[in-house]
């Protein structure tokens, strides 16, 4: 039987320093059918099941213009994750790889990834398919999509100097 929070034939885990307060806000929560790691896929799919994306206020604002993009990447924090491996055995194998060459959630910071497919926006709520985390996963950002994505007006020369928000 597989143990969430096992060490593994030749992985190695390290004494971690104490977390510093990056200043992160969970902007929302994230409703998906899982409720085990386990049951998760590994990555989301185009063809998974919808899952709802629920922003909470004061950010509901933020999603103006959302609805404009099919495709949009999605950052959460995945909560339940060890953070101290810094060799790990996927196949639990024994072999072993580095975390920062694996995707896995066991990370010093366990932010994931996906990008997802923009079904409907409800109020503050986002209808999306392609997501793989636990029921309740807290969301960091949402960004459209950057293969997509298509400034809002051409370039003029001065607009991006150094530090600005491009
Ligand atoms: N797509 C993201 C990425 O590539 O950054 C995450 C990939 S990670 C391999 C997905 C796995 O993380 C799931 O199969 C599940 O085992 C685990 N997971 C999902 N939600 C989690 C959570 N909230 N806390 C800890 N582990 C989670």
């Amino acid at each position: 039987m597989v143990r969430e929070s096992e060490v593994r034939a030749g992985e190695v885990a390290v004494e971690p320093p104490p977390p510093t307060d990056a200043g992160l806000v969970f902007i929302g929560r994230i409703r998906t059918p899982w409720t085990q790691r386990l049951a998760c896929p590994r990555q989301g799919r185009e063809d998974g099941p919808t899952c709802r994306i629920e922003i909470h206020e004061p950010w509901v604002a933020a999603l103006a213009g959302i609805e404009a993009y099919q495709r949009l990447e999605v950052l959460y924090w995945l909560h339940l994750s060890r953070r101290d491996l810094v060799r790990q055995s996927p196949r639990n194998d024994g072999a072993t790889r580095g975390t920062f060459a694996l995707r896995t959630p066991v990370r010093p910071n366990p932010i994931g990834t996906a990008i997802v497919r923009l079904l409907a926006v409800e109020g503050p709520t986002l209808l999306v398919r392609g997501l793989d985390c636990l029921d309740d996963t807290p969301l960091i950002d949402l960004k459209p999509d950057r293969a997509l994505f298509t400034p809002l007006a051409p370039a003029q020369p001065g607009d991006f100097e150094l530090g600005d928000r491009a």
